[in-house]
């Protein structure tokens, strides 16, 4: 069943132009609790390592949109400039707005839908865990319809279908791909991902 779950598109950098507002470092209280939970998703494995960086990507709320980690960041030691922050973003013409040096996550789109549905919410964390993909049927997690390409409006549309249809989910699978993990703070989203991979390691434990 594992082998079922597998990404099969290979990561090829940003899929929407992204329009400098300010470049420079980003400055915030928060950084260093992102930081935090960056390197803990790489100790955890819940964001593994992929050429030039990491596959997942954290953000937090900000008064001006949210903090992300850059595109191909790497999770395990963010630095200043891994970090960009999102002050807008138009799906149609697919463009987004920061501040910062780099280009911000793949993601930013799917981040940005999230804050904009679920004002509850101040921590969006995306991982992929295998785990809770391979015991979904027992976890019994909301789970999107089909697998969709990453960065895509589609995904976002499938992400913001489950959301629309429950304002208590804190928990959703991305379809043979990974999680999301929401909280009111950044160490709730962390902590949930973290139970949600332990109840996927002790269903695994019985299933040897
Ligand atoms: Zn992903």
């Amino acid at each position: 069943m594992l082998d079922k779950i597998k990404m099969s598109e290979k990561y090829s950098g940003v899929k929407f132009k992204t329009i400098f507002r300010e470049k420079s470092k980003i400055k915030h209280k928060g950084i260093e609790k992102l930081r935090h939970w960056g390197r803990k998703f790489t100790e955890l494995d819940l964001a593994p390592k992929i050429e030039g960086g990491f596959a997942g990507n954290l953000s937090f709320r900000t008064h001006r949109g949210f903090i992300i980690t850059a595109s191909v960041a790497n999770l395990s030691g963010l630095n200043d400039d891994d970090l960009v922050e999102v002050t807008d973003a138009d799906v149609c013409l697919k463009h987004v707005f920061v501040c910062g040096l780099k280009e911000p996550s793949s993601e930013s789109f799917l981040h940005h839908a999230i804050y904009v549905r679920r004002a509850d919410i101040n921590a969006v964390f995306h991982g992929h865990d295998k785990l809770t993909l391979k015991f979904n049927d027992l976890l019994n997690f909301p789970v999107t319809e089909k697998e969709q390409p990453y960065g895509s409006a589609e995904l976002v549309n499938d992400v913001v279908k489950i959301l629309d249809k429950c304002k208590d989910y804190y928990y959703i699978l991305i379809k043979n791909h990974g999680f999301i993990s929401l909280g009111k703070t950044m160490d709730e989203a962390g902590n949930e991902a973290i139970s949600q991979h332990k109840r996927a390691i002790e269903l695994n434990k019985q299933a040897k």
